[in-house]
């Protein structure tokens, strides 16, 4: 499914089923393996940045895991990576637009 389709969907959905919904696809969010998932997300457990936005936690970016190995960015098509701290795909989307000169 596109990344644009997801977003149809979630946007059509009751506000029950699209917390049904992402409380499915937070247990396939692999971020608690990735090496930049610190102490602090632990804590507060936060899942699917992708979707859900940034970290209220500090950040140091060491490596992102989502594109290589997350079936969630697979699964949707997504581009980006680091949503922990950058944020999520959706306000993100421009800068694979971007010429950087
Ligand atoms: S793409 Fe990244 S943030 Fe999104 S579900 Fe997968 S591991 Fe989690
Ligand atoms: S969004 Fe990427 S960098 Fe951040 S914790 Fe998840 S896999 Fe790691």
């Amino acid at each position: 499914m596109k990344f644009e389709d997801l977003t149809t969907k979630l946007n059509k959905m009751s506000p029950a089923d699209r917390n049904g919904f992402i409380a499915e696809l937070k247990k396939e969010c692999i971020c608690h393996e990735c090496p930049t998932y610190n102490t602090c997300t632990q804590k507060s457990k936060e899942l699917l940045f992708c979707i859900l936005g940034k970290s209220m936690c500090p950040i140091d970016e060491k490596i992102c895991r989502c594109p290589q190995d997350c079936s969630v960015h697979q699964k949707y098509d997504m581009k980006l990576s680091f949503y922990c701290l950058r944020g999520k795909e959706i306000e993100r989307r421009d800068e694979l637009y971007t010429i950087k000169i």
